[in-house]
């Protein structure tokens, strides 16, 4: 008992995850608290009104907010940029600040997060610079380096690289912004729209959308291993979870890398390079447990 009390907020742009514990397997554990995302007014009073209950029975030392981004970390604040509308210019400094006065807060984007948890409990444990991508609805990214979340010019947004479109792919893209980036050729929302589907069945496994699929993520690992020689690069999010596509990244990975990178991670063993997440689902609300933590120094 003698670790200290962290609340962590997993800020998603749906749905708020809630939890309370003194390490990340408890955090892990422990039974989430689930609220609807609608507006700041109405759901970051809910949320610190969940949390000063905890912290009325049994102190909290941080928080942590693992927030949908972007964020813009000059303001401390979601960018104006963000596609939830109501939460641009929305502060979790000030929303914490109020409630809790100065206790310790740790604030980060939910991918630089999941990355930070990776690093520090999961698949990227004792590497010093470790990327992690969520290939969901959207695709977003985190890259830690030695043990701390880059920020420069806003964060790294790995989700809108530029990747080669491939011949006979004549899919617009599904990216508001940008058309067809990494985002607008692979995320979900990309495969629902390119196959037209609207719901209904998973695509089969053979279907020729995850040989696509396959092929644009082995571009964003060699990007992103290119241009940061991460040690380990962890996917994640929905997606991932369609059977051997990992395994189809990781080839074309080797293929196209040729050897070039003699390193094994890039040759012989890319299975130890090209990773799932170690927390599995939990990489999120672990992340802002770290978050937390890490406020504490
Ligand atoms: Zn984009």
């Amino acid at each position: 008992m003698g670790e200290p009390m962290i609340g962590a907020i997993e800020a998603g742009g749906t749905k708020m995850v809630l939890a309370v514990g003194r390490t990340w397997e408890d955090v892990r554990d422990a039974p989430r608290h689930l609220l609807a995302t609608t507006t700041p007014d109405d759901t970051l009073p809910r949320v610190m009104d969940w949390l000063a209950e905890r912290h009325a029975t049994t102190p909290l030392s941080a928080i942590g907010v693992a927030s949908f981004g972007p964020i813009d970390f000059s303001q401390r604040r979601i960018a104006s940029t963000t596609p939830k509308i109501p939460w641009r210019g929305a502060s979790w400094v000030d929303a914490v600040a109020r409630r809790f006065g100065d206790l310790p807060l740790g604030f980060d984007t939910d991918t630089g997060a999941a990355a930070l948890a990776e690093h520090r409990y999961g698949a990227g444990q004792g590497r010093d610079v470790v990327a992690y991508l969520t290939i969901g609805t959207g695709i977003g990214g985190g890259l830690v380096v030695g043990g701390r979340i880059v920020h420069g010019l806003l964060h790294p947004e790995l989700g809108h690289m530029v990747v080669r479109r491939r011949a006979g792919d004549d899919f617009a893209g599904s990216c508001p912004s940008h058309g067809d980036c990494l985002e607008g050729l692979a995320s979900g929302e990309a495969v629902k729209r390119r196959w037209n589907r609207t719901g209904g069945p998973q695509l089969p496994e053979d279907h020729p959308a995850w040989e696509l699929e396959s092929s644009y993520l082995s571009d964003a690992v060699v990007n992103v291993a290119t241009i940061t020689a991460a040690q380990v690069i962890v996917l994640g999010g929905g997606i991932m979870a369609v059977p051997g596509l990992i395994d189809r990244v990781r080839e074309k990975v080797r293929r196209h890398l040729n050897g070039y990178l003699d390193v094994p991670e890039l040759t012989t063993a890319v299975d130890r390079y090209v990773v799932e997440p170690g927390l599995g689902l939990a990489s999120g609300i672990v992340g802002a447990f770290a978050l937390g933590r890490a406020a504490l120094g």
